[in-house]
């Protein structure tokens, strides 16, 4: 998970203001509600019911008790089918994520895998980054007998086994042999559990170093904590994307050997041999992509997209 707290409280006032987004549309679900003859007619006939109960209770009138505690139920009954078939029309309560109905959190006080997404979107916010519509495993048309489906196997199974202590990941290979497809599904499958994982071009990975290096020091402080803490990252197609002197490499440098410090993993993919990213980014930055800690694919072959 993204540790910062700005972005963390920020996530919280998005869930308060859903909150009260919900509570305003219920006090108007109700309002409408009443606008309908029997079932205002059935609460305020139940309000007085129970208000007669108490009273016989409070006096203990025994001949009364049984007959209003019987009438409150038969009208609890009514009214509770009665809201069952006027909801269903078009006063239902909805939100976005049935799963929390919007508190951002669940029964047992664990954070709903909707506010690491919450997370997710207001980092990307902040650094200036986009969100990609990612590709799926499902869209794959490998078959088990194809030469390429081992690591089609492998990388699902990556990205279904995926931890904070997962290795990173260096694709190397022309463009149009899957390259993207694989980080874009791994990171998709990954974002859908609870982590935080964001997926970058190159080129957008470069503005967003450049808005790093052009933040003031409280946004560079957040900048940092998102780059570095951030469960997963891709960087598709490294070496596409302009050299800005003194930030891309600097900066790109620093990010890498942050998250291998903090063990937090990466992807990268690049149609780049290795003399020429070692060349390109120099001898220090390749060997922190492609170290110890980094499995390397090849890939050639046909287009999977
Ligand atoms: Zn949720």
């Amino acid at each position: 998970m993204i540790n910062n707290k700005h972005l963390y409280n920020q996530a919280l006032a998005v869930y308060e203001s859903k909150q009260a987004k919900a509570n305003e549309r219920e006090f108007i679900n109700e309002r409408k509600l009443l606008q309908n003859e029997e079932y205002s007619f059935i609460t305020y006939e139940l309000k007085a019911t129970i208000i007669d109960l108490e009273k016989a209770l409070y006096f203990g009138k025994a001949d009364q008790i049984d007959e209003l505690a019987q009438k409150k139920q038969s009208l609890e009954k009514q009214k509770r089918e009665l809201l069952e078939k006027l909801t269903k029309k078009s006063t239902r309560q909805e939100f976005e994520c049935e799963i929390c109905s919007d508190k951002g959190n669940l029964a047992d006080g664990s954070l709903c895998s909707c506010f690491y997404q919450t997370l997710t979107s207001l980092a990307l916010d902040f650094i200036g980054a986009k969100k990609h519509n990612l590709s799926d495993f499902s869209q794959n048309l490998l078959k088990s007998t194809d030469r390429e489906y081992k690591k089609f196997e492998k990388l699902q199974n990556y990205a279904k086994n995926f931890s904070t202590s997962s290795k990173n990941l260096l694709f190397v290979g022309e463009a149009g042999t899957g390259k993207t497809f694989f980080a874009s599904a791994i990171l998709n499958e990954v974002s859908k559990k609870n982590f935080n994982a964001l997926y970058f071009t190159a080129c957008e990975f470069g503005q967003v170093l450049l808005n790093y290096h052009l933040a003031n020091e409280y946004e560079k402080s957040v900048f940092y904590d998102i780059l570095t803490t951030a469960d997963l990252i891709v960087i598709d197609d490294l070496g596409t994307e302009p050299i800005l002197k003194n930030v891309t490499l600097e900066y790109l440098l620093f990010i890498i050997s942050e998250r291998i410090s903090q063990n937090k993993p990466f992807i990268i993919t690049t149609n780049l041999s290795p003399e020429k990213l070692s060349t390109r980014y120099g001898q220090r930055m390749f060997s922190r992509i492609n170290g110890k800690n980094t499995v390397k694919l090849e890939f050639i072959g046909k287009d999977l997209r």
